[in-house]
């Protein structure tokens, strides 16, 4: 039983749902103590206890501890099993976060599975869908993954009610993820902003492209606008997404009430123009997040900007399932080439 320590590093959510991946994958039972202790509200929140159940279901596991506001868990693999999995977190927590935890261990399966997940699918400290599906799945699926993702309804905080389905193909028998190689973004292809309102004013949206593209240089034709009528919860968030030759990334505002639209959306662009004058192809979410397909995979290489402790973590507790190098090796003060395998 590997003893895990939640304090540690960042002390963060992010050691919970990658000791549950590379659990249920290496059948490695653990357990795991001082769960999100560094952060202001510790123990598992409702979207850590879904990622929690939905794990253990998903290899049907031996649970002890793992409930609401719990610091402790026990957590005891069995085999995983792909199907179909239909989750409600009940409230606005990530759905993005609860795919995270799942999506690779039913990778690799010998049958498809599909995973519908009821929550927010644009929370503040979580991947924004539209990362999810031009960033990092389009990543997965070049190193032979078959994964699809689809946003059928938006949802925000704290009404939540959105709703995602990613649909993941087999893969063949004893395939692993290939090596992936990502030092350089090549040329920058096309850059867009995307602004979306659910029950408010369309005009908060279209000041948010404006300010986007006046900070960019965009088309209007680069420029759209989203009224979400589906959704029952109130939101705002303005996305920018930098498609490159080699790589995606997708850039973040929330509105927020009392923050004025012009500067959420300049939040959001500063980010994409701070990218684009960087010349590194992979931003720090993204750096973060390849580092788990990596290590399962033939590993590969990538740069990035300055290393998170949040990504540092990350590797920390990877190291502790897998008996894989990775290494940070800082080229300069601006770039840092991550090596995995
Ligand atoms: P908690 O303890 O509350 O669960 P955490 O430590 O898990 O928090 P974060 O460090 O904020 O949460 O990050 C969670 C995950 O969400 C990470 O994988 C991070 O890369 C990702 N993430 C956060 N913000 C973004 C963003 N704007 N775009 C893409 N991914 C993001």
């Amino acid at each position: 039983m590997l003893e895990i320590d939640g304090s540690q590093g960042e002390g963060g959510g992010q050691i919970l749902r990658t000791s549950l991946a590379l659990s249920m994958i290496t059948g490695t039972p653990f357990r795991l103590n001082n769960i999100r202790a560094r952060r202001s509200r510790p123990g598992l929140q409702p979207q850590h206890q879904v990622c929690v159940e939905t794990a253990a279901d998903v290899c049907g596991a031996q649970l002890l501890g793992g409930k609401r506001g719990s610091g402790t868990l026990t957590f005891e693999p069995g085999p995983i099993q792909p199907g179909e999995y239909r989750i409600d977190i009940g409230t606005a927590g990530s759905t993005t976060l609860v795919l995270q935890t799942v999506l690779p261990a039913l990778l690799m399966q010998p049958e498809p599975s599909l995973v519908q997940i009821d929550g927010g699918t644009h929370n503040d400290h979580a991947p924004p869908f539209d990362f999810l599906e031009k960033a990092f799945v389009p990543l997965l699926n070049r190193m032979g993954a078959n994964v699809s993702v689809e946003l059928q309804r938006y949802g925000f905080y704290p009404r939540g009610g959105g709703r995602i389905v990613a649909r993941i193909g087999a893969a063949a028998p004893d395939s692993r993820l290939s090596r992936l190689d990502l030092t350089q973004r090549g040329e920058v292809r096309e850059i867009r902003t995307r602004a979306i309102v659910s029950l408010l004013n369309r005009g908060i949206a279209e000041r948010e492209v404006n300010r986007v593209a006046r900070v960019l240089d965009l088309p209007k034709e680069n420029c759209e606008v989203v009224e979400e009528k589906k959704s029952s919860s109130i939101g705002n968030v303005v996305l920018v997404e930098v498609r490159s030759e080699h790589v995606t990334e997708v850039f973040i505002g929330f509105g927020a009430v009392g923050v004025p639209a012009e500067r959420v959306a300049q939040g959001a662009a500063d980010e994409a123009k701070a990218y684009l004058d960087s010349e590194i192809p992979v931003g720090p979410h993204l750096a973060d997040q390849l580092l788990l397909p990596m290590a399962l995979g033939e590993g590969g290489r990538f740069l990035t900007q300055t290393v998170t402790e949040h990504t540092r973590t990350n590797a920390d507790v990877i190291r502790m399932f897998l008996d894989v190098p990775i290494r940070f090796a800082e080229v300069d003060e601006r770039q840092t080439l991550v090596e995995v395998g």
